[in-house]
């Protein structure tokens, strides 16, 4: 029932924004917000706190002040954080402005992030988990360091995003890939093209839910949850560890991604990446 999520942690610096800036301008915004998040971190808490599953992180953060409010946020969880390196650069950062419309626009400094170096004591913590789960905001090196570190009946699961390239040596250690349309349709097309490559694939439709493929049977469509989006930052990374975390309690995909569609459309209703992650309870009230 043990979940490793090897990924990224960076802390959110949020200003509101009349307008998103152009080249060379300069634009007065509202307050700054400071929020834990990163696709790794937001992917460990959902994990613990709306699946259930023992999880630990395995990530890099600086030796800052930063640090201290992600591994807080992880700990309030209920994430195991005993195997996150300290390196010496500073946390991860994203910088986002949010305009009135809603867009974003953010830059990120992955910092620590770029130094993760998986040591003998993360792949031992690895070997023994049920189900691993990556994300691309890491060096390739981490990803392929846990994939081989896992045990032979244990799921490796790449959340691919944001998307880049991916070596073949790479797309060979995944028994499940999770990618929104966009990074679908970047990697390979169409949901039978991913499948080409891997096993299995879950494609995550906005408020029209996600569909699940597998190789050798036929897709099936799990509706979206309706509800009132008020931000749908995190809703992906919500989804990944509530599904790697069902995974791991022995559910099978469908369900699994049926649970990770409720919590993700719960997350939706609130603002913010990890303090909107549902708890167990909520998760299991909606679900009926
Ligand atoms: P990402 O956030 O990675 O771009 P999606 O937008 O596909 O990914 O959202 C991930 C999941 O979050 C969806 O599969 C769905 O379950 C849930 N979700 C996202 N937006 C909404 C929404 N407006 N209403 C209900 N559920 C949503």
């Amino acid at each position: 029932m043990s979940v490793v999520v090897v990924g990224s942690a960076n802390v959110d610096l949020v200003v509101d924004v009349p307008r998103t800036p152009g080249a060379g301008e300069t634009v007065l915004g509202g307050d700054l917000r400071r929020s834990p998040g990163g696709k790794g971190a937001n992917q460990a808490v959902a994990a613990a706190l709306a699946g259930g599953a023992d999880t630990t992180f395995v990530g890099a953060l600086g030796r800052d002040e930063a640090a201290e409010l992600l591994l807080d946020s992880l700990r309030d969880a209920g994430v195991r954080v005993d195997l996150v390196q300290l390196v010496s650069a500073p946390t991860g950062t994203a910088l986002i402005t949010v305009a009135p419309s809603g867009e974003n626009a953010i830059v990120v400094a992955p910092g620590a992030n770029s130094r993760l170096d998986l040591g003998t004591a993360q792949t031992a913590r690895i070997a023994l988990a049920d189900v691993v789960l990556a994300q691309l905001e890491i060096p390739l090196d981490a990803v392929r360091a846990a994939a081989s570190a896992r045990n032979p009946g244990a799921l490796m699961v790449l959340n691919a995003a944001p998307t880049r390239e991916l070596p073949d040596d790479l797309w060979h250690t995944l028994d499940l890939l999770v990618v929104n349309e966009h990074e679908a349709a970047d990697l390979a097309g169409t949901p039978e093209a991913l499948l080409e490559r891997v096993p299995a694939a879950v494609v995550t439709l906005g408020a029209e839910g996600c569909l699940v493929a597998r190789r050798g049977s036929e897709p099936v469509r799990i509706p979206g949850i309706q509800v009132d989006a008020v931000d749908t930052t995190g809703a992906g990374d919500t989804f990944c560890g509530v599904l790697a975390a069902s995974l791991a309690r022995g559910l099978d995909l469908a369900e699994s991604a049926r649970l990770a569609c409720v919590a993700a459309a719960l997350s939706v209703t609130r603002r913010g990446a990890q303090a909107v992650v549902p708890t167990v309870g909520e998760v299991a009230a909606a679900r009926g």
